[in-house]
């Protein structure tokens, strides 16, 4: 088991398999982004040994995101290894739901335990609008097919004020009618969300409480994240929020992130970590990969410091994985 300085167990990692991606969301990533040559991006075996390495240190959960994980060929595969490995017992992904559908059953068979599929507007034009692409009804036939296999699922929405806020209703009804989990996450300060005003999770409980008056608070928890749930009379699913910015969980924090070039991120906010992939590629052993690991997570921060730049990262969200 990881117990870091301030008493926090950290059995969770993060691990952006590509920093690539077939849509281009605003805040995410523009259309002139540079990407990472592939020489630089781990290979799967190199991500299978750092997480048979976690495992042992006491990481039991893996996140498999991006970029999006879905363009890297035989993403299946790879979490099939994983899911394989001894002391990891779930394994999800992060996905736009682009490749949803058609990848589905691969991913089923290869062990995935659970998905969060990234939907920011239920309307057609206003996701062209946000991701570039005119692939909505794509998306919606992913999240439909994986709704309809049984697989555990939810969905996260960034609101943005001026933007997708006029579609909380929608998005409340949509949990009320089927068993899903829409979560609402702050947008942060990384990245190119830094030119965004993140809209506080606060207001969409308001709204939410005000259209449904017997909404509660739910004491489940969901996943391995730090959502706070609630639902109402009638639902049949939930609604989530993740107030990162207006509503810091750094307390409780069980995470780290494996970025796609094989950079060990303590904080999603902070710079401090190690690259593990010229430790690897320079032919370290196994035991001295656990124990830069097993140092560095010690030094994992206390809690994030959005907005006021003091040890920063400068890498962008679609690099880091979210
Ligand atoms: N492509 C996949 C997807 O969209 O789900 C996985 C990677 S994406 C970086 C993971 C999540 O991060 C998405 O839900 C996206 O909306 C979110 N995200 C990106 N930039 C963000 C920001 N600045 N603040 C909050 N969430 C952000
Ligand atoms: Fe791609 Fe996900 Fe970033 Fe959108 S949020 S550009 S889907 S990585």
């Amino acid at each position: 088991m990881i117990i870091d300085h301030f008493n926090r167990q950290i059995d969770y990692v993060r691990i952006s398999i590509t920093d690539r991606c077939n849509l281009r969301c605003k805040y995410c990533m523009p259309e002139d982004v540079p990407f990472v040559p592939h020489e630089r991006i781990l290979r799967y075996e190199e991500i299978v040994r750092i997480v048979k390495v976690l495992a042992d240190l006491g990481i039991s959960k893996v996140k498999v995101t991006g970029g999006e994980p879905l363009v890297r060929r035989e993403c299946a595969d790879l979490i099939q290894e994983i899911h394989e490995i001894d002391g990891i017992d779930m394994v999800t992904l992060t996905t736009n739901g682009v490749l949803l559908k058609e990848q589905l059953p691969a991913l089923q068979e290869a062990g995935l335990d659970a998905i969060n599929v990234s939907l920011d507007t239920l309307q057609r034009e206003r996701y062209q609008e946000i991701t570039g692409k005119d692939v909505f009804e794509q998306v919606m036939n992913g999240i439909k097919t994986a709704y309809e296999s049984g697989i555990p699922m939810k969905i996260n929405c960034v609101p943005v004020q001026g933007e997708n806020i006029d579609e909380l209703p929608a998005f409340f009804e949509w949990a009320r009618q089927k068993n899903v989990a829409v979560r609402f996450i702050e947008m942060m300060p990384i990245g190119y969300g830094e030119i965004y005003k993140s809209y506080p999770v606060e207001e969409i409980r308001k709204e939410f409480f005000a259209h449904y008056p017997g909404a509660y608070l739910m004491d489940k928890k969901l996943g391995n994240g730090p959502a706070v749930y609630y639902s109402a009379p009638g639902f049949a699913g939930e609604i989530g929020m993740i107030g990162a910015v207006h509503e810091k969980f750094c307390s409780g924090c069980n995470r780290i992130r494996l970025t796609s070039e094989g950079f060990l991120k303590l904080c999603l906010y902070s710079g401090e970590g190690v690259d593990l992939r010229s430790m690897i590629r320079s032919g370290c052993t196994d035991e001295e990969l656990a124990q830069t690991i097993g140092q560095a997570i010690t030094r994992k921060p206390k809690e994030h410091h959005f907005g006021d730049h003091i040890d920063a990262d400068t890498r962008k969200m679609s690099q880091i994985g979210g």
